[in-house]
């Protein structure tokens, strides 16, 4: 049921649905606790009709700002010294990232630090190589106890087989460096794509996993360790997410999807909807505030 005040394709704010039965993490309100609310006109001087949307004056001394990201509405002070004589017109203010659009980043980043975790092992696996290849043979037997220890806790084959390759069992030591240097490369790039939230990282990310999936499927029929399993489902469900959330390869209507995605969560039709009419909040309307 709505009001004329609440239309009907309104939308709560993140932490006021008094529908909802079941709680539910809201990002906006984890972006706003690290990086502080975004707030509209606290360095204007004034502030008119047209930014009712996101900033009004209470009264001469006090200021309603609405947080483009999380919708909650902080008072200020009128500034002393205003910097502008207006709050910044809407084409110049940079929308912070909101709806799912802000939900698919945080996913993102959580894949971006498993990405972190590999690079960190294969440096370890690497600096192995290098230092067999420098003759080392304390720091080797070092790194062979600690690519051991690896395997005790991820389990798989993969790792005993490096194990074996830094106790010189294997092949070319330069080939496996070389071979070690670029999957570095690849894992970093891959995960400063998918921190940044790019497109290319995704794409990038989807094919790694993917590639990587093969070896893991073949140590199935070998091997059933808890480590394996776990990796193996990880990377099945980071190369389904991406397919299904990230429509990659145009599947869900691939990225013109998630642009419309992103325009109808990120922009300020989607504030306007997340707000409802101006009597509402109006002072002089006998508001809550
Ligand atoms: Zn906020």
């Amino acid at each position: 049921m709505s009001s004329p005040e609440e239309p009907s394709d309104f939308e709560f704010p993140p932490g006021t649905d008094p529908q909802r039965r079941r709680p539910r993490l809201s990002f906006e309100l984890l972006g706003c606790a690290w990086n502080g609310h975004a707030l509209v006109g606290t360095d204007a001087a004034s502030v008119g009709d047209e930014d009712t949307l996101v900033v009004r004056d209470l009264d001469h001394d006090r200021r309603l700002h609405r947080c483009l990201r999380c919708d909650a509405w902080t008072m200020l002070p009128v500034p002393a010294h205003p910097a502008r004589p207006t709050p910044a017109p809407r084409d110049e203010i940079v929308l912070p990232d909101r709806g799912r659009p802000l939900k698919g980043r945080y996913v993102l980043r959580l894949i971006a630090l498993t990405r972190a975790f590999n690079v960190l092992v294969l440096l370890l696996l690497l600096a192995g190589a290098v230092a067999v290849l420098a003759d080392r043979t304390a720091l080797r037997d070092d790194l062979v106890a600690n690519a051991s220890a690896l395997q005790d806790v991820f389990g798989g084959q993969v790792i005993g087989q490096v194990q074996s390759v830094l106790a010189g069992g294997a092949g070319p030591l330069w080939l496996v460096a070389t071979g070690l240097t670029v999957l570095v490369v690849l894992e970093a790039t891959e995960g400063v794509g998918l921190w940044r939230a790019t497109r290319w990282g995704e794409y990038l990310t989807f094919v790694m996993t993917t590639l990587l999936l093969v070896p893991e499927i073949l140590e199935l029929t070998s091997s059933t360790s808890p480590g394996t399993i776990v990796g193996m489902v990880i990377n099945v469900a980071v190369v389904l997410y991406l397919l299904i959330s990230k429509r990659l390869f145009g599947l869900r209507g691939g990225a013109a999807a998630v642009a419309a995605e992103r325009e109808h969560d990120i922009s300020w039709a989607a504030l306007a909807r997340h707000i409802p009419g101006r009597s509402t909040l109006d002072p002089g309307a006998g508001s809550r505030f």
